[in-house]
């Protein structure tokens, strides 16, 4: 497939291109690869034994539990899990909510219409998903109907992410919508009130930003959603410089 050239990705996402590329220090600067552990040997007996099993999963441990885990009701509807997608050694973690049909179909991450808007955002960037760039959401499995995720679910797929996040080891959290928002930062704030602020989530700079799927039924706020990822560069670039 050919590659859409900038100027078109940002006709594409209804925006003039108004931004210059900075020079990043920022990957040259990165900490050498992420310390992968052994499992741990026993079966988990309770919650926590759970949490600290998963912790200790390598790669390969962690993608094999989550396609077998039936720690929730969610595991009864879905077609496969939808273990997360990209550089396992990126500097940008995106974070979404939960896959949709599509990705439940496919078994990857925002495939539908809003992964396409969400391409055609990291491409402004000069960014791709694969390349310093790693996709998973909050939730691996598709709640019916594309229902909420309940509590009870987000408590169960939580310790995946967290042993994500510690096996990539990003320089920075792009928490997309309010559901990823909320949940990351244990808070019922607007999305508009926690944007443009840098917070953390398991020790790593995080930014809020709306969801694609939101952008396409709010098309003027495309452009905001346009300023936080100009913002999270600038702030991976300036993290870079502190290193
Ligand atoms: N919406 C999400 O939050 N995640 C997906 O993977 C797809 C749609």
């Amino acid at each position: 497939m050919t590659k859409p050239s900038r100027s078109a990705v940002l006709a594409e996402m209804g925006l003039a291109p108004r931004w210059r590329r900075r020079a990043s220090g920022a990957a040259a600067a990165r900490p050498a690869a992420a310390r992968e552990a052994t499992p741990g040997p026993a079966a988990p007996t309770s919650a926590e034994d759970r949490d600290s099993a998963i912790q200790l999963m390598d790669w390969r441990a962690l993608k094999r539990a989550v396609p077998a885990c039936t720690a929730c009701g969610l595991h009864a509807g879905r077609k496969q899990a939808v273990f997360g997608v990209g550089d396992e050694r990126a500097e940008w973690l995106l974070v979404g909510e939960a896959p949709g049909a599509e990705e439940d179909r496919l078994g990857e991450p925002f495939v539908g219409q809003a992964g396409r808007l969400l391409d055609a955002m990291l491409a402004a960037l000069e960014l791709e998903r694969g390349r310093n760039v790693y996709i998973a959401n909050v939730l691996k499995c598709r709640p019916p109907g594309n229902r909420n995720p309940e509590p009870g679910e987000v408590a169960q797929c939580t310790p995946y992410l967290l042993r994500q996040i510690s096996l990539i080891r990003p320089r920075l959290i792009v928490a997309m919508g309010r559901f990823a928002a909320q949940t990351l930062l244990a808070s019922d704030a607007t999305i508009a009130s926690l944007r443009g602020r840098v917070h953390r989530y398991a020790g790593v700079p995080l930014i809020v930003t709306y969801h694609p799927a939101y952008l396409l039924r709010n098309l003027p706020d495309k452009a905001k959603a346009w300023a936080d990822l100009l913002f999270a560069r600038r702030t991976l670039a300036a993290l870079g410089a502190q290193d």
